[in-house]
């Protein structure tokens, strides 16, 4: 065999399809595997020597939103924490957020409701439609690969603008259209987030018709649903609906709920400490979460029913996402800037701080001041921390919990985060749950074990201040975690589930897996060093044990050194 580029000689080859491991060596010829097997004679111009490591696919990150970190002027850097932990591809524009199209007459309002998470802050694109930023991300190249979706927001404020009502007939066609044409420029689906401004204001028939576009293209319908507290199993029978009536595959992102404990909830919370460490002593049993098993028994009817759907969830016991989402959906029309204006009004603010004191979340929300997802009455303000501010100044609340910094300050948790908000001009992010600990997670968390299940590190990434632990050890952990601490997975079901299963709700047939033909993108770790370093409150540190990341036969990742300069990566359009 000559003429090869890499050989990786002795490994224990995960292949990512969910087989046990076996010993093979690897060859690689430019940016494909040439063959995977016992190959004494092949040469190569460089050889890796894996004994004792495992070898298996980059991992996919299937829930990202990629696309508003690759646009900043420091994409390069911003991307190292991303391949240092082994993600090769991601699935990006998510949530139906998406930098493309970018309609130009609307151009406020998109930059202010990017801004929202901390992103885009004076940016200019170069594009407009969805094909022109494809041909855009080519030319400049990427740090890995990129599976685009074609988000709803920009759609919905293209046609509706910043109005908080159904659309009409002709607005639709108009999202149809651009719609159309996103998926003929190569999105593989079509994204929304139905507690964001602008798609919360979307009637379910509204999503429909547009999913009938995305099954015509071939396109799923991928959704970050309309609640995640007491009304997650109305809001993910609604997902089975659209999928039915439109035809369309569907991908539920990041399924988790909170569960409703009404006046329980704050002494609950209160008490995690003291239940982590009583149940160390003693396994204790979690909480009931009725919605989150009722969801998923809908989805397991559905697979049954031979619906194709899939679901992909967040590691931790924690989420992250923009503060414009604590707020009722009518406090957030006309974006950042409409919420700020009320938050900055005394008569409002104290309209919103009743609703967001009072409202136990109902279905739907196209009522006067009703709402799907009240976040914070679900899970109280001290599951709240800062995550990331605009300001220099405001810098040292990062990482703190709402709760304490406003008893410091002597206000109630509302006001003193309605000032904040104020203050940074929409520019904050929050973490919402708890550190990760096994009380917790039996809480939040417990479906883990579904076969249907793969992994998003669901990162907000803000131009300044920090992003969550997950862009730092999302898919290490999934490895350290589950499969070497709880034994939950064996490890080629853990490779499969970040490998194999996410390219296969793509259709990406050449990746996610080892074999010749098959893209190399590899990944080279040692279990038994594998580790994440990162913390809850100090998540910049790269995991140990991944010694090499290659991205289409490139090696990026070298122990320590990552080549930032490679941008090796490729668009992936359908
Ligand atoms: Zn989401
Ligand atoms: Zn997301």
């Amino acid at each position: 065999m000559a003429g090869l580029d890499i050989l990786i000689r002795g490994g224990r080859v995960v292949d990512g399809s969910g087989a046990p491991p076996f010993n093979a060596d690897v060859a690689v010829r430019g940016e494909r595997i040439e063959e995977v097997g016992d190959l004494p004679d092949a040469k190569a111009e460089r050889e890796i020597d894996a004994s004792g490591r495992v070898v298996c696919p980059g991992f996919i990150d299937i829930h990202s939103h990629n696309d508003l970190y690759v646009i900043r002027d420091d994409f390069k850097e911003v991307f190292q924490p991303f391949l240092r932990q082994g993600i090769t591809t991601c699935v990006s524009n998510n949530c139906g957020w998406s930098v493309a199209p970018w309609p130009a007459d609307r151009e406020g309002l998109m930059s202010s409701t990017l801004r929202s998470m901390g992103v885009g802050v004076g940016f200019r694109p170069q594009w407009e439609s969805q094909s022109e930023w494809h041909e855009w991300m080519r030319r400049r190249g990427m740090p890995l690969n990129f599976v685009p979706l074609a988000g709803h927001n920009p759609l919905r404020i293209a046609a509706v603008g910043e109005e908080a009502r159904f659309c009409t007939a002709r607005e639709l066609e108009t999202m149809k259209k651009l719609l159309r044409e996103g998926l003929e420029a190569g999105c593989r689906g079509f994204s929304t987030g139905l507690t964001y401004f602008p798609g919360m204001y979307a009637h379910t028939d509204e999503i429909v018709e547009l999913c009938r576009v995305a099954a015509e293209c071939g396109a799923r319908y991928v959704t970050h649903v309309r609640g995640h507290c007491n009304t997650y199993d109305l809001a993910v029978a609604e997902a089975l609906e659209i999928a039915r009536r439109s035809g369309a595959s569907l991908q539920l992102s990041h399924v988790f709920a909170v569960p409703w404990l009404g006046v329980l909830a704050t002494p609950l919370y209160h008490a995690m400490d003291l239940i982590e460490r009583a149940n160390r002593v003693l396994p204790l049993p979690g909480v009931p979460n009725p919605v989150l098993k009722k969801a998923v028994a809908q989805v397991d009817r559905a697979l049954e029913e031979g619906m194709d759907v899939g679901m992909d969830f967040i590691p931790y016991v924690l989420g992250n996402t923009t503060v414009t989402q604590l707020y009722p959906p009518w406090a957030n029309q006309g974006g950042t800037d409409g919420l700020l204006r009320r938050l900055a009004d005394p008569e409002e603010r104290s309209r919103i701080r009743r609703c967001v004191e009072r409202v136990k979340p109902r279905w739907p929300h196209w009522e006067e001041g009703s709402w799907s997802d009240n976040y914070l009455k679900a899970i109280g303000w001290r599951m709240l921390y800062i995550l990331s501010v605009g300001s220099e100044k405001n810098r040292q609340l990062e990482g703190q919990r709402v709760w304490e910094l406003a008893k410091r300050a002597g206000k109630h948790p509302f006001d003193w985060l309605a000032d904040l908000v104020v203050e940074e001009n929409g520019q904050v992010t929050y973490l919402f749950g708890v550190p990760p600990r096994p009380w917790s997670e039996k809480v939040f968390t417990r479906i883990q074990g579904h076969p249907a299940l793969s992994v998003g590190a669901d990162v907000v990434y803000p131009e300044k201040g920090r992003p969550p632990q997950s862009a730092y050890g999302c898919f290490v952990r999934i490895i350290e975690h589950y499969v070497k601490e709880l034994g939950l997975y064996t490890l080629e079901e853990a490779v499969h589930r970040c490998t194999g299963l996410a390219a296969s709700r793509y259709g990406l047939e050449d990746r996610g897996l080892i074999r010749p033909g098959a893209a190399a993108d590899l990944v080279v770790f040692d279990l038994e060093r594998l580790h994440d370093e990162s913390r809850f409150d100090d998540p910049a540190h790269y995991p140990t044990g991944i010694d090499y990341v290659m991205v289409n036969g490139t090696v990026v990742v070298e122990g320590e050194s990552y080549r930032s300069e490679a941008l090796a990566g490729r668009l992936l359009t359908a």
